[in-house]
C-alpha cells in the first residue's frame, strides 16, 4: 500500500494558480472553503438558476457560470452529482486550459466512460472518505479526513503532484492519502454503499423493526432498539473496531452477537453480496442507473417515497422530537 502524508506534498505548484470547484453541495462547499482557507485561489462554478449560488457568495467565494469558471484554472474539480458530470464536462471542455488537471471525488464518470477527457488533460481522483460536513469540520479543527488518490491520465507528468497538492488543500494529507485506481475506488465505493453502509444497514434496521412490531412489541420500543441504538455501536466500531465494541457491550450481548450474527448474514446474504459486486464490476448497475436517470427517475422516486412512508419514519420523527439533543437539519 502506498500512503502519502503532508511531508510528501509540495503545494507550491498551486501558488497563484486558480482552482475551480464545480458544484457547491455536500463535497463542493467543504472543498471550496478548505482550499480558500489554505490560501488557494478558488472559483466556484454553478448554474445561475441554482440555489447554491447565493450560498457560495454568502460564504465569501467567487462564483461564476461553469464555462466561465473553468477558464484559466489549473484544476477543475467535478463536485456535481455523478449523473450530470457528462453533460457538464461537454459544456465546459472547450474552455479548459491545455494541460489542466480534471479532478473527481468519485470515479463513476471516468470508470464507466461517461466522461472521455481530452488527451492533453491530466485526470485524477481525490476522494475523501467521509461526507462533506466532516471534511469541513475536521479541517477547521486542524485535522483532516483521509483521501484516496488515483491517476487516470498523466499528460503532463505532474498529475500526481498536483492532485496531492489539492488533497493537502482540503486537509486530506493530514490524515493520509492512499493510492488506488479509478476501478478500485469506484467499485468498492458502490459496493460499500449498496451492500453495507446504505442499502445493507437500512434494510437490516427496517427488517428488525418489522420483525418486532409484527410480533406485537411496541413500535417505539422497537425503534429505540434497532435504529436509535445503532449509532452507539457504530461509534464504538468507528473509534476502536470490533475490539472496542466487545469491550463496551455486555458478555450477554457479545455471546448473542457471535451466535446470531451469522444466522442473519448467512451464505445467502454472502451470495447476494457477490451478485451485487458482479453487477458493479460488469457495468450492469451503472447502465441501469444511467437509464433510470434518462427516464426521469420513476423507480428512484417510487422507492424513495416508500422508504419515507414506512412506519419507522413516523415513530422515529416523534421520538427524535423529544430528544432535543439530537440536531436534525
Ligand atoms: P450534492 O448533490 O451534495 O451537490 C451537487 C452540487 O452540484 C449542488 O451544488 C448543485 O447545485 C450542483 N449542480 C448540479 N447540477 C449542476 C450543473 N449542471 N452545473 C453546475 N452545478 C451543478 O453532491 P455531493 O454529494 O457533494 O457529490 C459530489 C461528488 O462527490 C459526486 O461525484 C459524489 O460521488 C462525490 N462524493 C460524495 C460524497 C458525499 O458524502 N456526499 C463523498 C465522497 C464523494
Ligand atoms: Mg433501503
Amino acid at each position: 500500500m502506498q500512503m502519502y502524508s503532508e511531508s510528501d506534498v509540495d503545494i507550491s505548484c498551486l501558488t497563484d494558480r486558480q482552482v475551480t470547484v464545480l458544484g457547491y453541495g455536500s463535497q463542493g462547499r467543504a472543498h471550496a472553503l478548505n482550499l480558500k482557507d489554505s490560501g488557494f485561489d478558488v472559483v466556484v462554478g454553478l448554474r445561475p438558476s441554482g440555489a447554491s449560488w447565493a450560498v457560495a457568495e454568502a460564504d465569501g467565494l467567487t462564483v461564476q457560470e461553469p464555462n466561465e469558471a473553468v477558464r484559466g484554472a489549473a484544476i477543475v474539480m467535478f463536485l456535481t452529482p455523478d449523473m450530470v458530470q457528462k453533460s457538464l464536462y461537454l459544456s465546459v471542455v472547450d474552455n479548459i486550459d491545455n494541460g489542466a488537471l480534471l479532478l473527481f471525488a468519485h470515479g463513476f464518470a471516468i470508470h464507466y466512460g461517461q466522461v472521455e477527457p481530452r488527451a492533453d488533460l491530466d485526470v485524477a481522483l481525490i476522494a475523501p472518505k467521509g461526507p462533506g460536513g466532516l471534511v469541513r469540520r475536521q479541517y477547521e479543527e486542524g485535522h483532516g479526513v483521509p483521501c484516496l488518490v488515483a491517476i487516470h491520465q498523466d499528460a503532463t507528468g505532474n498529475a500526481l503532484k498536483t492532485a496531492l497538492a489539492y488533497s493537502a488543500g482540503i486537509g486530506g494529507a493530514r490524515a493520509g492519502v492512499i493510492e488506488t485506481t479509478f476501478a478500485e475506488e469506484t467499485e468498492t465505493d458502490l459496493f460499500g454503499e449498496q451492500a453495507v453502509l446504505c442499502g445493507g444497514a437500512t434494510e437490516l434496521v427496517v427488517a428488525g423493526f418489522e420483525t418486532l412490531v409484527e410480533a406485537g412489541y411496541q413500535p417505539e420500543v422497537a425503534y429505540y432498539e434497532v435504529m436509535h441504538e445503532l449509532k452507539l455501536i457504530v461509534d464504538l466500531l468507528h473509534e476502536g473496531g470490533l475490539r472496542k465494541m466487545h469491550k463496551f457491550i455486555s458478555d450477554t450481548a457479545a455471546w448473542g452477537d457471535m451466535i446470531s450474527g451469522p444466522r442473519v448474514v448467512d451464505d445467502a446474504s454472502r451470495a447476494a453480496m457477490k451478485a451485487i459486486l458482479t453487477d458493479i464490476q460488469d457495468g450492469t448497475f451503472a447502465r441501469n442507473w444511467i437509464a433510470e436517470n434518462e427516464n426521469g427517475m420513476p423507480e428512484f422516486k417510487r422507492m424513495m417515497q416508500a422508504d419515507l412512508d414506512h412506519p419507522i419514519e413516523k415513530v422515529g420523527a416523534d421520538l427524535r422530537g423529544r430528544m432535543d439533543w439530537l440536531a436534525e437539519d
